[in-house]
């Protein structure tokens, strides 16, 4: 399913596919920091994101180093406004080497359908690959308690479905939400719908401030193309050792074929 939604994949073996489920969140250590960890884990690691906070810091230069260094590039800067803002940030931020970009699917319909347009428009503008866009839905720190308290009262399982389900409708290429939620997804939305899971955590990491974590193993299982992990890869000893077990998990846990 990977490969259908990402032409630019399409000509890499099944090893450097499976590389490229783990996404590193680069949250936390500034720009660089972040480039000389990129530059010894350049090898193990195909995907990194980069955050308002890492971005706010390095900017437009900082994207372009970790470019230069191979990486593909996940600009999660969640947009969340009236569609003609969103539409203007897409826009501007839909430039190489960003291969993907976030917005939050409770932004609506027509939010959506902007952020779509605006993705085509900078590819058709720039003559280059069109950025991939992806709905938030609900984000993994989030309980149901925590949704009853801001008005959302159908629980998770039903307030994802809903909001990827209608990101999928308006033409989003995918969506961020739980392992726990994948399968729910996957269902909902078909085969060709990328699903990215946060809240990854590996037997006996700490949780942080993730609520609806999984293994990586479990979310693979339940349908994720991508897993986004962050702390666990950052504040281990040895960040090489380990993403390459969470690859080496994902790649047990991969479905063959
Ligand atoms: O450190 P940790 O692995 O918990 O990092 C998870 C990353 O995924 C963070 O960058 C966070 O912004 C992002 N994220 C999330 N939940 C969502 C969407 C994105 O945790 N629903």
């Amino acid at each position: 399913m990977v490969e259908k939604a990402l032409s630019f994949w399409e000509n890499d073996p099944v090893a450097m596919k499976n590389q490229k489920r783990l996404i590193l969140a680069l949250d936390g250590p500034g720009p660089e920091e972040s480039v000389s960890l990129l530059k010894k884990l350049r090898n193990v690691i195909g995907i990194c994101k980069v955050g308002p906070a890492l971005f706010a810091a390095g900017g437009e230069t900082l994207l372009r180093r970790i470019g230069d260094l191979g990486f593909e590039l996940f600009l999660d800067l969640k947009f969340h406004d009236i569609p003609e803002t969103v539409h203007r940030a897409i826009l501007e931020a839909a430039r190489p080497p960003v291969r993907f970009l976030t917005v939050h699917a409770l932004g609506g319909a027509k939010m959506l359908d902007r952020a779509v347009d605006a993705a085509r428009e900078a590819a058709a503008n720039r003559s280059g690959e069109r950025v991939r866009i992806l709905a938030v839905t609900i984000l993994t720190s989030l309980s149901s308690d925590d949704l009853e308290r801001v008005g959302i009262s159908k629980g998770v399982d039903t307030a994802v479905t809903a909001l990827a389900k209608l990101a999928c409708d308006r033409g989003v290429d995918g969506s961020v939400c739980s392992g726990r939620e994948a399968a729910l997804v996957r269902s909902a939305c078909g085969a060709d719908f990328l699903i990215l899971t946060p809240g990854i955590r590996p037997a006996k990491s700490p949780t942080d401030d993730q609520v609806r974590t999984v293994t990586p193993a479990e979310a693979i299982q339940q349908g994720a193309d991508f897993l986004i992990v962050g702390r666990p890869i950052l504040a281990a000893g040895d960040p090489c050792r380990a993403a390459r077990e969470i690859i080496s998990a994902i790649e047990a846990a991969v479905p063959p074929g």
